[in-house]
């Protein structure tokens, strides 16, 4: 269902890989697009591969949004990675079409959702207003944990996007 005028044919993503079926990467089950590239270099990350900011392969938005509308057993989509934050622009394009089809968004990031929101950037802020949850901070191996879900480490928060862009300030996530 793509919106009439809206240029997405331009737009292209660099991925690492998607999993059509995840029930590990947000609630229900949930299409995983994981980005190339990420400079954030956790240690102990699970992803190495997809650091590289030239690997993985090219996809246009125009496909994957495709891939998303044939899918029917999906109540949402996750954009993880990799970094997304390293392709805004064409995710934002992307998460607004998830969202225009009646998709829940999740976006995991390595920055936390104070420096995003200092940052100001025009091109990560639009990504954020198309994204319901965020899943933010780098990965502390440290801190790592297997009890909380949606999380890798516990210094990560699940946070709800909409009203922290309100408040101007994190708001966890209350589940629903
Ligand atoms: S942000 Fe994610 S993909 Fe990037 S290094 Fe950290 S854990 Fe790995």
């Amino acid at each position: 269902m793509k919106q009439k005028g809206e240029n997405i044919m331009s737009k292209t993503l660099r991925l690492a890989g998607i999993l059509p079926n995840s029930i590990v990467d947000g609630p229900g089950v949930r299409m995983v697009v994981f980005v190339q590239g990420c400079e954030h270099k956790c240690l102990g990350c699970h992803n190495p591969d997809t650091h590289p900011l030239d690997g993985g392969y090219e996809m246009s938005v125009d496909a994957l949004v495709d891939m998303m509308e044939e899918n029917r057993l999906i109540d949402g989509v996750t954009l993880s990675g990799g970094e997304p934050m390293l392709q805004p622009a064409a995710l934002a394009s992307f998460a607004r079409q998830a969202r225009i089809y009646g998709h829940s968004v999740w976006c995991y990031t390595g920055f936390t959702l104070e420096s995003l929101l200092e940052e100001n950037n025009s091109d990560r802020m639009a990504l954020l207003s198309q994204v319901d949850v965020l899943v933010d901070g780098r990965f502390v191996l440290a801190k790592k944990t297997l009890s909380m879900p949606f999380v890798g480490s516990s210094n990560q928060r699940i946070l709800d996007v909409p009203a922290s862009l309100k408040q101007k300030a994190p708001v966890l996530w209350n589940g629903e």
